[in-house]
């Protein structure tokens, strides 16, 4: 990408308007706009992230044999009125159709998936399904000045998974459990798996809990073994940690994902039933596992940053590399930017190239920072002068010199 065709213009102090630091990072930077309080635009920069989020929990969920699919976000009144939580859902987004109708903004998709599944499952050997999609969601949340933690608009995973009994659920949960744990490691991003059992240590529970002092969850957590309890749930049990016994820190903490059973209510609300392996009818037994994708892109913000701007993991960066170029009166620098620019694309490697002329140096690095890429290479008079480039890492402090002819070896695939 030339920087010089990226129409979104960073500004040079954070928006006035934005209390939290992720969206002040990102908005500052360019990745998001807001279009009204929990309500945000992903610019292009902000998309790539978004997406390589995405695609990270997508390749996951596939990987734990769950199965892509897109839900509607509008839902019809009857379904929320069928699980009596038309009247109770809090955050419940309600819209009038001038035809008539009443609709449910989706801020979560049992209404839809429930009744969904109830035309394909019939017998026990039905099972298991698990089913999931990657969408926008709706609440109308109370507080929304967390930016892209707390959204009235956001993205979320969520996935359903279904089975012919408890036991065989549980067993998928610990599937569930250990993609979590693989996600948030590809994410590069550490997130306490906390149980939420409420009053007891179940581990059948758990929410991933990502520390921050920006987070409005207060986590119980054993720092030798990287678990917590959550406080709101725990009760006097959670001053000891369950495992090697010892006593817990209370740290403030972002809920990022959480997966549970989910009760009975539901399959029995919109009788989700099927015939077992004798022929009697059951209660179909169900789970639920969600990961908020947007909120994830808000956590990495507000954990991966320093006062000069974003330090995004290799992972979900925008680009991999920023090519940098100084403006210079000898052609062959910008030739030689263009050069390196020409292989990386070649080579499929993710690359943002600053092209620009009119832009000074000082204004090109600090913006180079704020965006938080995870390789600079700088391009200039002073650096062909040795025929070389300048290498320096985001989360470095030193840059180096690296021969024009081992540039190569900077180039890696865009994942
Ligand atoms: P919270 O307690 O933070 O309100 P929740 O427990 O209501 O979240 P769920 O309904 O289980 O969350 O949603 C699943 C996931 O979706 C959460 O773990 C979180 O990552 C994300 N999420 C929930 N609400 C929001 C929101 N308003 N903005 C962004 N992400 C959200
Ligand atoms: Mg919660």
């Amino acid at each position: 990408m030339l920087q010089s065709k990226l129409f979104t213009k960073m500004e040079k102090t954070p928006p006035r308007d934005e209390e939290s630091l992720n969206a002040k990072l990102l908005v500052q930077a360019g990745f998001v706009q807001k279009l009204m309080a929990g309500v945000y635009t992903f610019l292009p920069l902000g998309l790539r992230v978004l997406n390589k989020i995405e695609n990270i929990v997508r390749e996951e969920m596939n990987n734990a044999g769950a199965i892509e699919m897109l839900m509607p976000g509008l839902q019809p009144k009857e379904n929320w009125e069928a699980t009596k939580r038309w009247d109770t859902f809090d955050a419940l987004l309600k819209t009038k159709s001038k035809f008539g109708g009443e609709y449910a903004m989706g801020p979560t998709h049992e209404e839809v998936v429930y009744p969904l599944l109830k035309k394909h499952l019939a017998s026990y050997r039905d099972f298991p399904v698990a089913v999931y999609q990657i969408q926008t969601k709706f609440r109308d949340e109370k507080r929304a000045k967390s930016g892209l933690l707390r959204g009235r608009e956001f993205r979320m995973k969520d996935c359903y998974s279904y089975h012919a009994s408890d036991e065989e659920r549980d067993k998928y949960y610990d599937v569930m459990k250990n993609s979590y744990m693989n996600i948030f490691k590809r994410l590069e991003l550490n997130a306490v798996p906390t149980n939420a059992g409420g009053g007891t240590f179940s581990e059948l529970s758990m929410e991933f809990q990502v520390l921050c002092a920006a987070g409005e969850d207060v986590i119980y957590l054993c720092e030798n073994c990287n678990v917590a309890v959550n406080k709101e749930l725990s009760g006097d049990l959670a001053a000891k940690c369950p495992k090697c016994k010892d006593l817990t820190n209370e740290k403030k903490s972002i809920e990022v994902g959480n997966i549970f059973p989910l009760k009975e209510t539901f399959a029995k609300n919109f009788n989700l039933v099927f015939k077992d392996n004798t022929g009697k009818e059951k209660l179909v037994s169900a789970g639920c596992y969600g990961l908020g994708t947007s909120r994830v892109m808000g956590a990495i913000a507000e954990v991966k940053n320093d006062d000069f701007g974003l330090i995004w993991p290799k992972s979900v960066a925008p680009y991999d590399i920023h090519l940098v170029y100084l403006k210079s009166n000898d052609r062959n620098v910008m030739a030689e930017a263009e050069k390196f620019y020409r292989k990386c694309l070649e080579a499929d490697a993710g690359i943002l190239f600053d092209d620009r002329d009119d832009v000074s140096a000082g204004s090109k690095f600090a913006e180079s920072d704020l965006i938080g890429i995870p390789l600079r290479v700088v391009i200039s008079d002073r650096t062909l002068e040795k025929e070389s480039a300048e290498i320096k890492k985001r989360n470095e402090k030193n840059a180096g010199l690296v021969k024009l002819d081992d540039l190569d070896s900077y180039i890696s695939k865009d994942s």
